[in-house]
């Protein structure tokens, strides 16, 4: 299948890198050169521009910064410029009301289109093991299906369009809480005496167990590898969480909600990515809660 690919970066790269190996044809733009001369190393065809790459393109596939770009690049770029009936896949991380509104106007212009966004990070990306939350149409999602799958392992369908970014959402504001409540438990359990290990022993098969502390444990030295073992580089930025629980309380407020333990953990990350951590992975927020 001819393929466009827009936006190569951190994970655009590395996803773009799998559809080739599964065979298709892939033809990329990015704003940085940079960007495109790697996406050439791993088989994609550059282009000078987005109206070139959709030339032809039986499907588009985006992995943009935030919102506001996705609107512009679909909106003046995509719209119109790619073959009509084209299979529309935006797999950025942007807000839900955005989502709905590129996919209304996709739509409007003859085109199917799912927001696609993604759970795993520039690991996954590159070792084709994302899990995708799809919003949109059965039949889209029908489309988008085997394109998915070719970048990463799980493909669920959320829901119409704009549920996929609503999934990725909800999920990672319980990650940020359950993060930050396991980060005390940690902390909290070493003042009061307890080795960190054998609080792990019991923890990680006790009610308190979840995804922080089985996959990635905060504390370096327990638990399976992950940043912590890293001096906390690598992993999922703290940026990029903060840019997901604005997107989260945004989307709550929208929908009437007062999500206590969402705020109460965007504040904590605001405060921590501000003291000089946003680039550190976003489980060292630890140093903070002991
Ligand atoms: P990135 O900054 O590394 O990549 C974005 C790319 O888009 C850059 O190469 C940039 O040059 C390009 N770009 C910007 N404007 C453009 C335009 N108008 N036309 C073409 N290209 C343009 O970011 P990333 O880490 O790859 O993240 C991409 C998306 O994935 C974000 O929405 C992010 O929230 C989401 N995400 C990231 C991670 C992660 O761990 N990095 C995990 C899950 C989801």
């Amino acid at each position: 299948m001819k393929i466009a690919f827009i936006g190569l970066g951190n994970m655009g790269g590395g996803m773009a890198a799998n559809l080739v190996k599964a065979g298709h044809a892939v033809s990329a733009f990015d704003l940085s050169a940079g960007a495109l001369e790697r996406a050439s190393a791993s088989g994609c065809t550059p282009c000078k521009t987005v109206a070139e790459a959709v030339a032809g393109a039986e499907a588009v596939v985006s992995m943009l910064p935030n919102g506001k770009i996705v609107d512009s690049v679909y909106g003046e770029e995509v719209l119109g410029k790619a073959p009509a009936g084209a299979l529309l896949l935006d797999c950025s991380t942007i807000d839900v009301a955005t989502a709905r509104k590129v996919a209304e106007a996709a739509q409007h212009a003859g085109y199917a289109m799912v927001d696609a966004p993604v759970s795993g990070g520039i690991a996954a990306a590159a070792a084709g093991t994302l899990t995708f939350m799809v919003g949109g149409r059965g039949e889209a999602f029908a489309r988008a299906q085997p394109i998915l799958a070719a970048m990463g392992k799980t493909v669920i369908h959320a829901g119409e369009s704009g549920a996929g970014q609503a999934a990725k959402l909800c999920n990672n504001m319980l990650l940020a809480i359950h993060m930050i409540g396991t980060c005390e438990a940690f902390a909290m359990a070493q003042k009061l005496g307890l080795d960190p290990q054998t609080f792990y022993d019991i923890s990680s098969v006790s009610s308190g167990q979840n995804w922080s502390i089985t996959s990635y444990c905060p504390v370096p030295g327990v638990g399976p590898t992950s940043p912590a073992d890293n001096n906390y580089e690598g992993g999922f930025a703290t940026a990029l969480m903060l840019k997901d629980l604005t997107l989260a309380l945004a989307a709550a407020e929208e929908a009437g909600v007062d999500p206590a333990m969402g705020k109460r953990a965007r504040e904590l990350y605001d405060a921590f990515a501000n003291a000089g951590n946003a680039g550190r992975d976003f489980s060292a927020i630890i140093e903070t809660l002991g």
